[in-house]
């Protein structure tokens, strides 16, 4: 139970008058948080939920997984911090441990304490190594709130240079079920000439940038907060090398992909068959306690250890020592395994809702990244309206499930829980999604 003294009214006096951090609530009635385990919440009045959302897919092994928490006290108890110009086993030990599961020549790794700071970082590194400028990323994308990650963000701030996002389902070209699917279900349609189109759009990007001027592409593999979109086959591909030609490095996101996500690969990149320059990663990786990091060859860090750039918070003991607990757990419980059987799972389960129900415009994903687009209606795929999307999202809330949103126009759900869940969650959550569809189809 909860010993936290300010009531839920006092709670929301304090959010309005002295909390800046992070105004958005997904919810007209706020949930109020203070207990998780695994794949449980609890809020403040006891009530359970199953959390579908992992905190933006942050949560990778479980809340509060014993192993890690075991972890974490044993180095709370011996050593908090040190700065790095001292030399610690735990930094030492990580990186080792971190790179055994990276492809080479990705094996050089600087740790930090966030998405924003590993790919700000990232973004530094690029333009120090090619002397070059520009950095084009997808639109629809999300890579950070730094002031220039915000920058390879749809958000309407200092825009680097954005290409079309290959997104078969919302984008001019493709066929709703175009991708590389786990799902039975799902039919095949004319990729090739879809990546065909898209791979132009990117030829057209290159062209308004001054000649030779491309630092860096920036894509995850699974796009998260433009909601789970999946490009088409051998898109990344034909991107990467054509962004060498130009003299660019290319730069994968697995904030949200990578530590075995998308179930058939540890990294989502393994996914499109291709390798990066540089990888960027956080959340799943600490499970939830701030760690990011950038890895890059050892061709690429020569350029910027010239630069010689100084964090005080970055690999510090205690977060080593989680991190690297995360690691033996993914491998202990065969977490990513299960992020494949039961994600496909529920993406075979959920594949039938969308047949069932005219406003479920797709399913997609892969291992447990999944997004279903809401839909006016199939014919016309125009998103869902706002208020619909909240009342959906409410009901199934109200009902104990806490699922995420995303997409250009909010018009998608999204699932990306901690990876232990399991099939009886699945059937939990199509019940109580079930329920809340049928609802919302009935009230119309
Ligand atoms: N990249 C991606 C793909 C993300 O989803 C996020 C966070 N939503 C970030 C980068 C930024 O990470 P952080 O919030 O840890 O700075």
């Amino acid at each position: 139970y909860c010993t936290f003294t300010q009531n839920h009214k006092q709670m929301m006096e304090i959010r309005k008058q002295n909390c800046m951090t992070m105004k958005i609530t997904y919810y007209k009635k706020p949930v109020f948080i203070h207990q998780g385990y695994m794949q449980w919440l609890w809020d403040v009045d006891g009530k359970r939920y199953l959390d579908l959302f992992a905190g933006v897919a942050t949560v990778s092994v479980g809340h509060c997984h014993p192993k890690v928490t075991a972890a974490t006290q044993r180095q709370l108890k011996k050593l908090w911090h040190t700065t790095n110009i001292y030399i610690h086993p735990e930094l030492h030990e990580y990186c080792d441990k971190l790179a055994s599961y990276l492809p080479d020549p990705l094996k050089v790794i600087y740790l930090t304490n966030s998405g924003s700071e590993a790919n700000e970082l990232a973004m530094l590194m690029a333009r120090l190594h090619t002397g070059n400028f520009d950095i084009i990323t997808f639109r629809g994308s999300y890579h950070g709130g730094s002031q220039q990650t915000m920058g390879l963000t749809l958000t309407w701030f200092l825009p680097n240079k954005q290409t079309m996002c290959p997104d078969v389902f919302r984008g001019p070209w493709g066929g709703s079920y175009c991708r590389d699917s786990p799902v039975q279900t799902i039919r095949e349609c004319s990729c090739a000439q879809a990546n065909k189109h898209y791979i132009e759009q990117l030829e057209e990007t290159f062209a308004t940038s001054a000649p030779s001027q491309i630092a860096a592409f920036f894509g995850e593999p699974i796009q998260g907060m433009g909601g789970a979109v999946q490009y088409p086959k051998n898109y990344l591909k034909e991107a990467y090398k054509l962004v060498r030609q130009t003299g660019g490095i290319c730069i994968a996101d697995e904030v949200q992909t990578g530590f075995g996500r998308t179930g058939s690969h540890f990294w989502g990149f393994q996914g499109h068959d291709v390798i990066p320059d540089m990888v960027t990663m956080a959340k799943g990786i600490g499970n939830g306690f701030p760690v990011g990091a950038v890895v890059t060859t050892p061709e690429i860090a020569v350029s910027f250890v010239k630069a010689s750039h100084f964090n005080t918070f970055g690999g510090n003991p205690l977060a080593c020592a989680v991190a690297s607990s995360v690691l033996d757990t993914i491998r202990e419980d065969s977490t990513q395994q299960n992020s494949l059987h039961v994600g496909t799972y529920l993406m075979t389960q959920m594949a039938k809702l969308r047949d069932k129900y005219e406003v479920i415009g797709d399913v997609r994903g892969k291992g447990l990244q999944i997004g279903m687009e809401m839909v006016k209606d199939k014919g016309s795929r125009e998103p869902l309206p706002p208020e619909a999307m909240s009342e959906i999202l409410e009901d199934v809330k109200d009902t104990g499930v806490l699922i995420g949103k995303g997409g250009v126009h909010g018009q998608t759900f999204r699932i990306q829980p901690p990876m232990c869940i399991t099939r009886e969650d699945v059937d939990f959550f199509l019940a109580v999604f079930n329920k809340a569809i049928s609802g919302y189809t009935d009230r119309k």
